[in-house]
């Protein structure tokens, strides 16, 4: 019985494309108590695979976290499959904005320790205690209000291309990180303020919203379903959209567009741009930003050191990257002091401060 994915990405792309068929991008997650996540997981991969499913799902005994593509002929069958899962009965399904077919390539379900790598350790808070949930409309309302501090909690590569208006952006690396500074800067304003967060799909906010709680925050609410159920709903009831540029997915699309904005700029020459790559050297991978001329000048590089190495017959790169070790994950964080365009996002809360004058 085949357990794990067989094929390369590119063969993958070539299936795709035979098949013709149209496929469905979308994610899901859910805090569950799973007993044996291994088990669980076998079953999920071989129905699954089954399916023609395709996608990155992170299995852990605290529950799941998934982000696939399908067949959309295979929708039903999909969806019957989630609702014979007590846990994932009606599950709340965040389809993509912008569809495309190769947004996965391969079907890699993952046993974890955690479905989201939070850093924090769960013993101390409860996480089924979180924030108030919001739709499209009331956070539309609720960021409005002159008392509430809008918070994104998501990472800087993220944020850099796309966010809400009014929000603070951490300039940050990790989740563990943004807590820690957002706690710091608030601290004064526990009772007093609406702490209102969004992430991606939500699933940052189940557990933010929770430790801040915890943390002494009286008016704690999320973002439901995320900047990708957020602007479904938008769409879906003509609501006024205040989400300004893209929004950063975790697949080869890289983004979805939510308004027309341009508010990044090509980390290389500054222009307006915000397209994400990864440097084509191999040994490096660097997510940045780049726009079309600097991909032509430096060759889809990040530095004129990766654009020298990327030139080397493939054997000379390979020996240079001995002992190095090689990252594939192309979302790596994306810094280097080398980009000159490259910005520091907002650590500080200016509108709180602002207000206090
Ligand atoms: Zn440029
Ligand atoms: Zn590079």
């Amino acid at each position: 019985m085949q357990l794990y994915n067989k094929l390369s990405a590119n063969e993958r792309a070539e299936l795709i494309k035979k098949a013709g068929k149209e496929r469905l991008t979308l994610s899901f997650y859910k805090y569950a108590r799973i007993s044996n996540p291994q088990e669980f997981r076998d079953q999920l991969f071989i129905k699954w695979h089954s399916l023609d499913v395709l996608g990155r799902i992170y299995v852990a005994t605290e529950g799941i976290n998934a982000q696939l593509s399908l067949p959309a002929d295979n929708f039903e069958n999909f969806k019957m499959h989630l609702d014979s899962i007590d846990f994932l009965e009606n599950v709340r399904l965040n389809i993509a904005v912008e569809q495309d077919n190769m947004s996965f390539l391969k079907l890699k379900v993952k046993v974890r320790d955690k479905i989201v790598a939070d850093g924090l350790n769960d013993e101390t808070f409860d996480v089924t205690n979180k924030g108030i949930h919001v739709n499209a409309e009331k956070f539309n309302d609720l960021i409005e209000d002159k008392n509430t501090v809008l918070v994104d909690m998501r990472n800087h590569y993220e944020s850099e291309i796309g966010h809400f208006k009014n929000a603070v952006t951490p300039d940050v690396d990790t989740f563990r990180e943004s807590l820690d500074i957002i706690e710091d800067d608030l601290k004064a304003h526990k009772e007093d303020k609406n702490l209102v967060m969004y992430c991606t799909g939500g699933i940052r906010c189940e557990k933010a919203s929770a430790y801040f709680k915890h943390k002494g925050f009286k008016n704690v609410y999320q973002l439901e379903g995320g900047i990708i159920e957020y602007t479904r709903q938008v769409n879906e009831k003509a609501l006024e959209n205040k989400f300004i540029g893209k929004n950063f997915v975790f697949d080869e699309r890289r983004a979805e567009r939510i308004s027309d904005d341009v508010i990044a700029q090509c980390h290389q020459c500054g222009e307006p741009c915000d397209t994400h790559v990864n440097c084509a050297n191999d040994a490096c991978h660097l997510l940045f930003i780049q726009c079309e001329s600097c991909k032509t000048e430096m060759n889809n590089c990040c530095s004129s050191t990766c654009k020298d190495i990327h030139a080397l017959p493939y054997e000379e790169q390979k020996a240079l990257r001995k002992g190095q070790g090689n990252s594939n994950d192309i979302f790596k964080k994306g810094r280097a002091d080398y980009l000159p365009y490259k910005k520091d996002l907002r650590n500080i809360f200016e509108n709180l401060n602002q207000t206090q004058d």
